[in-house]
């Protein structure tokens, strides 16, 4: 057998992760049989010196970084413009110390992939935590008029304030609920978690809001596979797409780095399901 190659999933926790039988699905359908992927627990206090473990005695080729180190690894890597732009890394390649962040590309492909229309379109960015932030800064470089709403308008500011001094995004406006709802909206994109296992019964669009007619909904959540919100939107006349294609091309971006082979999307994403189906 000949060299082999490592990658992995680190979080706290992370039994949660899908991401080891998706990458792996794909490393054995293209017969890259010395290829694995598997999940570790990190606690917060120790990402430093466990990331130089990994590489140097580990063998590591490289990392995906989710809740709760996705900045706190900025500090021991080189992040690429888009971690920088983001302030957040999901995916480390060892061979240069570098990291880049693949959840803008997950979304704007799964978008692209869903032929939805973004140039020139209103999208309503529901939320303002790292999900929201990678979304605004996608939908503005692919040409969407975006606003966006947040249980606590403050933090909506304070992100759009970083988006603008770290990569030049102005003129994005935080606003109502409402407010937003009277424009004509074209996409939503939620980026909270709310609605996701085990409440699913929670919608991040109360029913006091006239929802817009029409409009498609993106829903990052994909536990459940079908949320209160795409029930609303399906009510309303919209298209619906729930949020497990997202984490499937972010991985599928990150395999490519890692490989430099084109990533099989369509087994990544039978994986996840049956990953997904197998827990419920
Ligand atoms: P985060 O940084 O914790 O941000 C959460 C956001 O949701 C904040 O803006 C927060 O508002 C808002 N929020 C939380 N609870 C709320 C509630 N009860 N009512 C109204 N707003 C609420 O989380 P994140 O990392 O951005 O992730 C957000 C969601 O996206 C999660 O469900 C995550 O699983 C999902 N996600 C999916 C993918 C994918 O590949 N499909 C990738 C990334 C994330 P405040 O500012 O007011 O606290």
């Amino acid at each position: 057998m000949g060299e082999l190659y490592k990658v992995g999933v680190i979080g706290w926790p992370i039994e949660h992760s899908i991401s080891p039988p998706m990458h792996n699905a794909a490393f054995q359908a293209l017969g890259l049989t010395n290829w694995s992927y598997d999940r570790m627990a990190i606690p917060p206090d120790v990402v430093g010196p466990s990331l130089r473990t990994l590489r140097d005695e580990g063998g590591y080729v490289g990392l995906n970084v989710t809740v709760p180190h996705k900045q706190a690894v900025m500090r021991f890597v080189k992040p690429d413009e888009r971690a920088l732009a983001l302030g957040a890394a999901n995916t480390i390649d060892f061979r240069d110390n570098t990291a880049t962040n693949t959840d803008v590309a997950g979304l704007i492909d799964d978008l692209r992939a869903n032929a939805v229309a973004l140039e020139g379109e209103h999208v309503v960015v529901l939320g303002a935590g790292g999900a929201a932030r990678a979304a605004v800064y996608g939908l503005v470089h692919a040409g969407a008029v975006v606003s966006v709403v947040n249980r606590t308008p403050e933090k909506a500011q304070v992100m759009l304030a970083d988006l603008t001094l770290s990569a030049g995004i102005r003129g994005v406006p935080t606003r109502s609920l409402a407010e937003a709802a009277q424009d004509e909206v074209a996409l939503i994109v939620n980026c909270t978690p709310v609605g996701m296992w085990p409440h699913e019964e929670a919608c991040p669009w109360p029913d006091e809001v006239p929802f817009p007619y029409g409009a498609t909904v993106y829903d990052m959540i994909y536990r459940p596979r079908q949320t209160r919100l795409m029930e609303k939107a399906e009510a309303s006349g919209g298209r619906v797409i729930g949020g497990l294609g997202m984490l499937v091309r972010q991985g599928a971006a990150s395999f490519a780095i890692w490989t430099g082979v084109e990533p099989p999307v369509e087994v990544m994403f039978q994986a996840a399901e049956a990953a997904l189906a197998a827990r419920q």
